[in-house]
C-alpha cells in the first residue's frame, strides 16, 4: 500500500534539488503535494505529475505565508526544505549576509510552522520535516560560518516545538544530510573557480567517496512523513556518507 495514501503535503523549495525529489516521492506514495519555490519556470515542470500541485510561495515573504495559509488546509506533512548555503567565514559574513539566511533558513520555518501548527493540532496532528545539514550542531564545517549557525538554529527550533506538541500528535524531526549533488552544489562548485578540484573536495568530505543523492535523503523524508515514524520526534537524523563519523 502507499505509505503516504490519504495525507497532504506542503513542501517548500521544492522545484530542484532534495525539495523536489521529496515532493515526487511523497506523490509517488500517494501524499497530495503542494510544492512550493520561487521558480516559477521550474514549477511548472512539476504541473503534470500526479498529486503534485505546484504553487508561488517565497518563504521570506511573511505576507506571502499567511495568504497562502489563508487559503490553503493545514498539511498532514509540513516539509520545510527552503535554505541558503553562504560561503564563508564570521568575517565574510556582513550584516546584511546574516540576516540573509537567518531570514531564509530559520525565520521561514518560523512562520511556515506559526502559520500552520494550529490547523494541524486541530486536525489531531501531523509531522513536521525540517532541512538542517550536518553542517549545524553536529559539526562545524569550514567557510560555513553563517550557514552552520542557522542549521544549528534548526536543531533547536526542531526540537523545541517538537517537545512542546508532544502529546498533541504533531512530531518534529530534521534531517541533516552531507553533500548531496543538487543544482546550488554545482553552483557552489562552479564559484570555487576550479570545477574539478571543488567536486573532489566536496566528495572527499564523505569518508564513503561520493556525494548523497536527493532521492537517497526523500526516502528518509518520507519515513519522518509516514506513520512508520510515529515513535520519533525531535530527532536530529544525519545522512551524510560518514562525515559526522570523522
Ligand atoms: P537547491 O539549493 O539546489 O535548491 C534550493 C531551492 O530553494 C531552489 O529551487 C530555489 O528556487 C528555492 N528557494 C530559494 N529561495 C527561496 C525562497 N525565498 N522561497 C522559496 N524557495 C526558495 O536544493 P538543495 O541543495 O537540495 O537544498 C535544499 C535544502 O537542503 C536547503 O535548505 C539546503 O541548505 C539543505 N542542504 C543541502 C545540502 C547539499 O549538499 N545540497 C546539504 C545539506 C543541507
Amino acid at each position: 500500500a502507499a505509505r503516504l495514501h490519504g495525507k497532504t503535503a506542503i513542501v517548500t523549495a521544492a522545484a530542484q534539488g532534495m525539495g523536489r525529489a521529496a515532493a515526487l516521492a511523497f506523490a509517488a506514495e500517494g501524499a497530495r503535494v503542494i510544492a512550493t519555490d520561487i521558480n516559477d519556470a521550474l514549477l511548472a515542470e512539476l504541473a503534470d505529475v500526479p498529486g503534485v500541485t505546484p504553487q508561488r510561495l517565497d518563504v521570506c515573504d511573511p505576507a506571502a505565508i499567511a495568504a497562502f495559509a489563508a487559503a490553503t488546509p493545514a498539511p498532514s506533512v509540513l516539509f520545510n526544505c527552503a535554505g541558503y548555503v553562504h560561503a564563508g567565514t564570521i568575517l565574510d559574513c556582513d550584516e546584511d549576509a546574516f540576516d540573509q539566511s537567518v531570514t531564509l533558513n530559520v525565520r521561514s520555518m518560523y512562520r511556515m510552522i506559526r502559520a500552520f501548527l494550529p490547523g494541524m493540532l486541530e486536525a489531531g496532528g501531523g509531522s513536521i520535516i525540517n532541512m538542517a545539514s550536518v553542517a549545524s550542531s553536529i559539526i562545524g564545517a569550514p567557510n560555513r560560518f553563517i550557514y552552520g549557525t542557522t542549521k544549528a538554529a534548526v536543531v533547536g527550533l526542531t526540537k523545541s516545538v517538537a517537545a512542546d506538541y508532544v502529546t498533541r500528535g504533531v512530531r518534529v524531526n530534521a534531517i541533516c544530510p552531507g553533500t548531496v549533488d543538487s543544482p546550488s552544489l554545482h553552483d557552489r562548485m562552479r564559484a570555487l573557480g576550479d570545477y574539478d578540484t571543488a567536486r573532489a573536495a566536496f566528495i572527499a568530505r564523505q569518508p564513503m567517496g561520493r556525494l548523497g543523492t536527493a532521492e537517497e535523503v526523500a526516502a528518509l523524508a518520507v519515513f519522518l512523513a509516514a506513520d512508520e515514524s510515529a515513535f520519533m520526534t525531535g530527532q536530529a537524523i544525519a545522512m551524510d556518507g560518514g562525515w559526522s563519523n570523522t
